[in-house]
């Protein structure tokens, strides 16, 4: 064995990828690697006060975790909107602090036990400095997905082909210079941050920087499988570092706690008095909502959604997440027009934050309206649940795109989301197609469980990346 295996987390502080890394270090403390998993202050007091993190890690002598401050005032409310001053900050001021930590602190080469390698999210560009300057091989987990990282790491190639900045404002023009994308992708299905018209833009510059840096780490995890992602991942070989592939995550960990269920790490409290209400509606008759953590939409998206689910006829499950509906309420909203009252309560729930994996895993669920986040994504399709994308940000457009055309477990709402659509969308995943997009989710489900068990390729992933973890494998 090389080195004492101690592995260092630093995830993105956002609920997706917390819970993810938290999931993935739970693997590995299983495995008896010791970990450090770097939260920033504000993360760790809402973890600490919506989850069980502490109580869980207990049972794990070689897990700890450190806080760093993430250099926003206490009163910045971190949403997505204003993401890019989060990422600047941790650029500015978490890097330094963690640095100092590496080499001289609590977590240097002369502390009781020496880090010897480090697991960051592939969005942290400092990394690559940071792991070359401590002296220990860089691991990269990009916990959004494969497809939308590789449309991501294809900007240089664009600007240099002259298809970005978009010459026009038709969003429906195909990609050319996306690599085994060409017969998918329109310039709508990129990215978001595609549509910013500056190449100088400062979430521009991040991307530049991940797209050089990311294939400068000795390894790469991605939360996906080989079954649903083999072209991308064949891509991803082709940039250098060791790939392993080790998702779905949370069925993964699942399935290597055997009797005990994994956690969910929340950082809001979830209502579970959905789950009552789910066992009381009948097998795939409701379609549940959600636009994830970050997300937001305005009340009049929000009214379009609400009179587009309520004139399909099915039942809804509808995540309100605090803060997630922006803008003044319209004055003829004021009240909310009987006839969502009446079928809202007559076949409707909506709750602050619902437990996601056991909604989805739930019988009465027949469908997922969702923002198309890769968590989301991979939850249904773990689940075997047929999706309706209505993509926001970050790698949601590519998402939702693979989702339909790809993978065609369901529909992409793509831009719109006005009531007519919603209402056609939802009959057409709950009764028009519901057969054939259902024979292909649940068919799809069946390759993720086999994946994370033993024999299947996630979990043969799981084992190298444990293995080249505890015996130093990581080339330069
Ligand atoms: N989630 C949840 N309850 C909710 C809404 C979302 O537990 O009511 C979880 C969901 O299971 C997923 C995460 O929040 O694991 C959202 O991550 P995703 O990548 O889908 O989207 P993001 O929030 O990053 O946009």
């Amino acid at each position: 064995m090389g080195r004492h295996p101690h592995v260092i987390i630093l995830p993105l502080p956002l609920q997706g990828p917390v819970n993810c890394m938290l999931k993935l270090a739970e693997l590995l403390c299983l495995e008896e690697i010791h970990v450090t998993f770097i939260n920033t202050e504000h993360i760790q007091r809402r973890l600490r006060s919506c989850s069980d993190v502490e109580s869980r890690f207990k049972r794990y002598p070689n897990f700890r975790i450190e806080t760093i401050p993430d250099g926003l005032p206490e009163d910045n409310p971190r949403t997505g909107d204003r993401i890019v001053e989060l990422f600047q900050s941790m650029e500015a001021e978490s890097q330094m602090i963690l640095r100092e930590m590496l080499t001289s602190g609590s977590l240097g080469p002369n502390s009781e036990k020496p880090p010897s390698s480090i697991i960051a999210d592939g969005f942290f560009s400092f990394a690559v400095e940071m792991a070359e300057q401590s002296k220990l091989p860089l691991i990269y987990f990009d916990t959004i997905s494969p497809c939308g990282l590789w449309a991501y790491l294809c900007l240089p190639r664009l600007i240099e082909a002259g298809e970005f900045p978009f010459r026009d404002d038709d969003l429906d023009a195909p990609v050319k210079h996306v690599e085994e994308m060409e017969c998918v992708m329109r310039r709508r299905d990129l990215p978001s941050f595609y549509r910013i018209g500056e190449i100088d833009d400062v979430l521009i510059q991040f991307i530049m920087r991940e797209a050089w840096e990311l294939p400068k780490a000795q390894a790469l995890i991605f939360n996906t499988f080989e079954d649903v992602d083999s072209g991308t991942l064949s891509l991803m070989r082709t940039l250098g570092p060791e790939v392993y592939a080790v998702g779905p995550i949370h069925a993964h960990l699942n399935s290597r706690l055997a009797a005990a269920a994994a956690s969910f790490y929340g950082l809001w409290k979830e209502d579970k008095s959905c789950i009552a209400w789910l066992d009381a509606q009948p097998p795939k008759s409701v379609v549940y909502v959600s636009i994830g953590s970050l997300a937001c939409m305005t009340v009049d998206q929000s009214m379009e959604i609400w009179h587009g689910l309520v004139n399909s006829g099915a039942r809804f499950l509808w995540v309100h997440r605090e803060g997630s509906i922006v803008g003044p309420a319209r004055d003829d909203d004021k009240d909310i027009p009987a006839e969502l009252a009446k079928a809202t309560e007559e076949r409707g729930l909506i709750v602050g934050w619902a437990p996601q994996e056991e909604v989805l895993g739930h019988p009465a669920v027949g469908a997922f309206l969702t923002h198309g986040g890769w968590n989301s994504t991979l939850e249904s399709v773990a689940a075997g649940v047929p999706m309706i994308g209505w993509p926001h940000f970050v790698d949601q457009q590519v998402n939702a795109r693979y989702v339909s055309e790809v993978w065609k477990l369901g529909l992409d709402m793509k831009d719109s989301c006005g009531r007519k659509t919603v209402e056609e969308m939802v009959r057409e995943v709950m009764d028009v197609r519901r057969g054939e997009l259902l024979g292909r989710a649940e068919a799809m489900a069946k390759l993720a469980e086999s994946s994370v068990k033993p024999g299947g390729s996630s979990y043969a992933d799981l084992d190298r990346l444990i293995l080249d973890i505890k015996f130093g494998r990581f080339s330069d």
